[in-house]
């Protein structure tokens, strides 16, 4: 590639999202010689990233935008005039499943391409000059190499492409600490000044050893690989919990003893009510479908169990609570049970509820007769109510749903607490005073193991833990 200069002045971001745009701040931050310009086709967006209130929330992420957006960092909807300006272009725009998965009993899903595919032929119709195009989205195997025809396909006469891929590895709740400091950076491609460049801007901050070269597919594999080992993680420690549960092991001192071996490690190894967010159901199904395509069944059906198991959490979950907590009055299920739902975000540290296990827990509830109040620290009423609504479909209503302002109002009245979300804050409530608001008995039931079950136990609350014995 003869990309006009040797190195990267300008860059531009298609798609303003939770990768996006943290990944660009920090770019920003860290490279001051370079000009970023991060561009989406939803105009609400981009305002929400030039406004006080950012479009995401992320540790750190504030601070960090306001000041770049004075200096380098720039957000716009001129998305073609960001793209002719460029040396290099990350597409980061969202790839969701093709079909919608709402039940274990789906397999795979091969991930809807449509919008990088119509990135790719945009940059390919207003590029004059050549760029380099480095897929930040997550995609299956091959996709870049798709991109690379699409844009061969559609460009101005003269004008040559280098493609690369460079996933990001990014959690929520914690992205501007992993973009500071990347475990590590993978860059598949064949082009070896392309790959150079773009490892030139990374090495503004992040150590040589930690910026691995590789070919397209390999680096494509190995993002949707980490997120299915880190999925499989997590079904692998919760299967251990419902065992648990049926004999007098303890899972915190289970895992303890597992994670101390070095070549098992203790990260990632507390028992839940599983994984959610907007990529591990994703890119298994990626995973799975993509194994069928190759004519691997048995490696589908491997993947298929870490969905499956992940499911089954959220139903012994709902189960322990229905067994324990009604009436046992000949009233059915949770009928005049008001329940708190302490946590919405699918995990601590974001606002993100997408896949998030606690709607689904909710969902269940309310199918039970159950009337909700539901607090997040960082979850909007209207967001709650659009996902529960979303999640529940036509055989349940969400009029009985209250979304309150703090855990008190929550927990006022209630017959049953449920810990969703292991936010912090949740540990110091003051759980006397709480006892004190709530109908009797009061039942707490902790499907993220974060509260003192012993000190509640004394209180007089009835304590259900995942991952603990059974005591009634
Ligand atoms: P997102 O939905 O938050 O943001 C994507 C943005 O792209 C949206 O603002 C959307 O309006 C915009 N967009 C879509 N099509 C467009 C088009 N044709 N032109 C211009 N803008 C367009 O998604 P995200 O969470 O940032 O994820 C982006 C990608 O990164 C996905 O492939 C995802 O799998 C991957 N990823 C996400 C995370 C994460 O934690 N969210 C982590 C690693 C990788």
């Amino acid at each position: 590639i003869s990309a006009s200069a040797d190195r990267i002045t300008n860059i531009c971001c298609i798609g303003a999202g939770y990768v996006g745009g943290p990944t660009c701040a920090v770019i920003a931050a860290k490279c001051p010689e370079i000009r970023i310009t991060v561009v989406d086709r939803d105009p609400a967006r981009i305002s929400a990233w030039n406004s006080d209130t950012l479009p995401v929330y992320e540790p750190g992420l504030d601070a960090l935008v306001k000041r770049q957006r004075n200096i380098n960092l720039v957000f716009s909807t001129d998305i073609d005039r960001a793209i002719d300006e460029a040396q290099l272009i990350f597409i980061a725009v969202n790839t969701p499943p093709m079909h919608h998965h709402t039940h274990v009993s789906s397999l795979g899903a091969k991930p809807d391409l449509s919008a990088v595919s119509d990135c790719a032929r945009r940059i390919a119709r207003v590029s004059l000059t050549d760029k380099i195009v480095v897929a930040k989205s997550t995609v299956p195997c091959g996709a870049c190499a798709t991109i690379a025809q699409m844009l061969r396909d559609n460009a101005q006469s003269g004008v040559r492409f280098s493609v690369l891929s460079n996933p990001e590895f990014l959690s929520e709740g914690t992205a501007v600490r992993d973009l500071l400091h990347p475990d590590r950076i993978l860059i598949g491609g064949d082009d070896m000044v392309a790959q150079d460049r773009l490892k030139a801007v990374y090495m503004h901050w992040v150590p040589e050893p930690n910026i691995l070269t590789m070919n397209m597919w390999s680096s494509e594999l190995a993002k949707l690989a980490s997120n299915a080992m880190l999925a499989q993680r997590v079904s692998s420690i919760n299967s251990i919990s419902a065992i648990c549960e049926a004999v007098g092991a303890n899972i915190s001192e289970v895992a303890a003893g597992c994670g101390s071996d070095s070549r098992i490690g203790s990260k990632f190894l507390r028992p839940s009510l599983g994984f959610g967010g907007s990529c591990f159901h994703k890119d298994i199904a990626s995973l799975i479908w993509l194994s069928e395509s190759l004519g691997l069944p048995e490696v589908a059906e491997y993947w298929h169990q870490v969905l499956a198991l992940n499911r089954f959490q959220i139903r012994r979950f709902v189960a322990r609570i229905l067994a324990d907590a009604s009436r046992g009055d000949g009233s059915s299920g949770l009928q005049g049970r008001r329940v708190a739902c302490l946590g919405f975000a699918f995990k601590e540290g974001t606002g993100d509820t997408r896949n998030t296990p606690a709607a689904d827990v909710c969902c269940e509830l309310l199918r039970n007769g159950a009337t909700l109040s539901v607090y997040d620290p960082k979850v909007s009423r209207h967001h709650i109510v659009d996902r529960l609504a979303a999640a529940a479909g036509t055989d349940c209503s969400v009029d009985s749903v209250t979304v309150c302002a703090d855990a008190y109002s929550a927990i006022a009245g209630s017959d049953i607490v449920v810990v969703l979300t292991a936010w912090s804050e949740f540990r110091v409530i003051d759980w006397e005073q709480a006892l004190k608001l709530m109908a009797k008995p009061a039942y707490v039931f902790d499907g993220q193991i974060v509260l003192d079950h012993d000190r509640l136990r004394q209180l007089g609350f009835n304590v259900f833990s995942i991952g603990h014995t059974h005591v009634t």
